[in-house]
C-alpha cells in the first residue's frame, strides 16, 4: 500500500526566464491548494547549488516522498534533480518535472495572466503524475551491439551508414533486388540535378 503522500512543489524562477512572464508567487499559492502538497516554495535558480540544497533540506525537514520541480525541460535537468533527491535518500523516480519554461514562459512573453494560468495547468498535470509514481530500480542487461535496418531507401542507407560509422555492425535488409528505393528510380534530383 502506498505511504501517505507528502508532496513538495518547487517553482523555479530561472532568473527572469520564468519569473519575467509567469507570476511565480501565484503558482506557489496555487500549489499549496493541491491535496497532499505539504510544502511549496519558489527558488531563483533551482539547479544551482543553493537551489538544490534547498530541495534537499526541504525533503528532509518536511519528510517529502514526492517532489515536483516546475522549471525547464526534463531534457535539461532531469538527471540533475534525480541525483539531487537521491542524495537525501529519495528514490530518484519519485521526482517529476513540470516544464513551465520552454512550454510556457518562453512562448507567452506578453500575457502574464494567461501564461500563469497555463503554468498552473502544467504543474497540476505533473503533480497528478507524481501522485502515481512508484520507486524504480535501475537494472543493467547485456545487449547485442548489432543493428538491423529494414528498408534500403535513402533513409535506411543513411541510418545504416551512421550506425556503422559509430562502430557497430549493421544488417541492411531490402526486399527489392537493389537498394536506393524510390530515389534510385528518379532521373534527376534537385538541386544538383545528378
Ligand atoms: S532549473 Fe532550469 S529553469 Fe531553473 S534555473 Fe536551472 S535552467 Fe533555469
Amino acid at each position: 500500500m502506498q505511504d501517505q503522500l507528502r508532496i513538495g512543489i518547487f517553482v523555479c524562477e530561472c532568473g527572469s526566464n520564468i519569473a519575467g512572464s509567469v507570476d511565480c508567487d501565484e503558482l506557489i499559492k496555487f500549489a499549496k491548494t493541491l491535496p497532499d502538497v505539504v510544502f511549496a516554495i519558489k527558488n531563483t535558480y533551482t539547479c544551482s547549488d543553493p537551489g538544490q540544497d534547498e530541495v534537499k533540506r526541504s525533503i528532509i525537514e518536511h519528510k517529502l516522498n514526492r517532489v515536483v520541480i516546475a522549471s525547464c525541460s526534463p531534457r535539461m535537468h532531469e538527471p540533475t534533480f534525480r541525483k539531487c533527491v537521491e542524495e537525501v535518500g529519495l528514490n530518484p523516480y519519485l521526482m517529476e518535472m513540470a516544464n513551465i519554461r520552454e512550454h510556457c514562459s518562453w512562448i507567452h512573453l506578453h500575457d502574464k495572466k494567461s501564461a500563469t494560468e497555463k503554468a498552473k495547468d502544467i504543474i497540476k498535470a505533473s503533480y497528478a503524475r507524481a501522485r502515481h509514481l512508484e520507486p524504480q530500480t535501475e537494472l543493467e542487461f547485456p545487449v547485442t551491439k548489432r543493428a538491423l535496418v529494414i528498408g534500403g531507401g535513402v533513409a535506411g542507407i543513411h541510418s545504416a551508414l551512421d550506425i556503422a560509422n559509430a562502430g557497430y555492425q549493421v544488417c541492411l535488409v531490402e526486399k527489392q533486388p537493389s537498394i536506393g528505393g524510390i530515389t534510385a528510380q528518379l532521373d534527376k534530383i534537385y538541386p544538383s540535378m545528378d
